[in-house]
């Protein structure tokens, strides 16, 4: 066993979202998975194991902790301009080979994704919560590598932010389960959802599943969590006009105020024989997601390139209320009720009346591990 894996292990605490199964095992329902864990092993993740018929699940440390721009996750309508304390673990339930944070997420699978065993630091909920206080972040955010995977830890964070009026957010794959979901709905207010493909053979291949995906984005929505959907714009992977329409439409049949980020590819892992994505590109799978009716779409990854796709506007008279580069803020103008000031219709979102409208970039908390 790896010294990581050794650290890891001993990193857990009994787990809650699990059903009895046959032959004693455990069926994990923190992701789509599903894992029947039999005694003495572990799930896909690597992370959740059946110990003597007991759920074991990641506890008490984080592995990269930093505040972030929450414009960063990506969120374009969640308390735009606030600071993000965000925090990752190790592992993750999918494997796709052009992960943008493999080191991370591939650690305890991939060999070659070495990360050394003084990058896991040992924390408790409540000294999370006071690094968020301390760095006036009011939203904690669970990303790096997949959150479903530590939700009971996640959840024991959040349950304390809450108590100090700070909102928590999901960056995810959405492989998720309604069991997850409603389990982490009464402390988590913003899910930001990756949509990768609409190809099942693509997810397949990714380790997952396109439909549980779907599922959850609309699970989501209904429970009344602000959904967010980015989009990783491949070229010869996902780019055609036909596979982004059918994912604008899908979006669309959820709400058309879902934003939508179309999103630019760098090689990266193990996808590296095609070139990154350019404006051009995204400029095409923007117009594609405009026309299926989608009030917001942004394009990202590549600031000051998109033109007015980084900016936020009115869906109704189209006045510019929010304008970005990059992760900064250059204006603000939604009303602290969340409405257009021109005309007077409400903007879909989760607002703030204090934006931080200048940000300097490079000010964020020092890696901490
Ligand atoms: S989180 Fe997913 S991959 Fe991990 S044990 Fe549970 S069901 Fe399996
Ligand atoms: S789901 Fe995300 S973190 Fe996991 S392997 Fe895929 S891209 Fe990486």
């Amino acid at each position: 066993m790896s010294p990581i894996q050794e650290t890891l292990d001993r990193l857990t605490a009994p787990g809650t979202l699990f059903k009895p199964a046959e032959n004693n095992r455990l069926e994990c329902v923190a992701c789509a998975h599903r894992c029947k864990i039999t005694p003495g092993h572990r799930g896909i993740c690597q992370v959740r194991m059946n110990e003597g018929g007991e759920l074991r699940v990641p506890h008490g440390y984080v592995a990269g902790m930093q505040a972030d721009p929450i414009e960063k996750k990506p969120f374009a309508h969640f308390l735009p301009g606030s600071d993000a304390l965000t925090f990752g673990m190790l592992g993750c339930n999918l494997q796709c080979d052009f992960c943008q944070n493999w080191l991370t997420s591939q650690t305890l699978r991939d060999p070659q994704a070495k990360i050394p065993s003084n990058y896991i630091e040992e924390i408790t909920a409540e000294e999370v919560i006071e690094i968020a206080i301390n760095h006036r972040a009011n939203i904690i955010a669970s990303s790096y590598n997949e959150p479903l995977i530590t939700s009971e830890w996640a959840k024991e964070i959040f349950e304390l932010a809450v108590k100090k009026d700070i909102q928590c957010v999901y960056v995810s794959n959405g492989f998720a389960t309604p069991e997850v979901l409603e389990f982490l709905q009464p402390v988590l207010k913003g899910f930001k959802v990756d949509l990768k493909t609409m190809q099942a053979r693509q997810y397949k291949e990714c380790g997952g599943g396109l439909q549980p995906v779907l599922d959850s984005i609309i699970k989501a929505h209904q429970l009344g969590m602000w959904v967010e959907v980015v989009t990783l714009v491949i070229p010869e992977y996902n780019d055609s006009n036909e596979e982004l329409w059918e994912a604008a439409q899908f979006i669309r049949s959820v709400s058309a105020d879902i934003p939508w980020h179309v999103t630019a590819f760098h090689p990266d892992y193990k996808h590296t024989e095609v070139p990154s994505t350019t404006a051009i590109i995204l400029q095409r799978a923007a117009d594609i997601g405009q026309e299926a009716g989608l009030h917001y779409v942004y394009a990202g990854n590549l600031p000051g390139k998109v033109g007015s796709l980084e900016d936020t506007f009115c869906p109704h008279c189209r006045a510019r209320l929010i304008q970005r580069r990059g992760y900064t803020l250059m204006d603000y103008q939604i009303t602290a009720e969340g409405k257009c000031p021109k005309c007077g219709n409400a903007i879909a979102g989760v607002w703030t009346d204090t934006p931080t409208t200048v940000r300097l970039h490079g000010l964020g908390m020092p890696r901490r591990v």
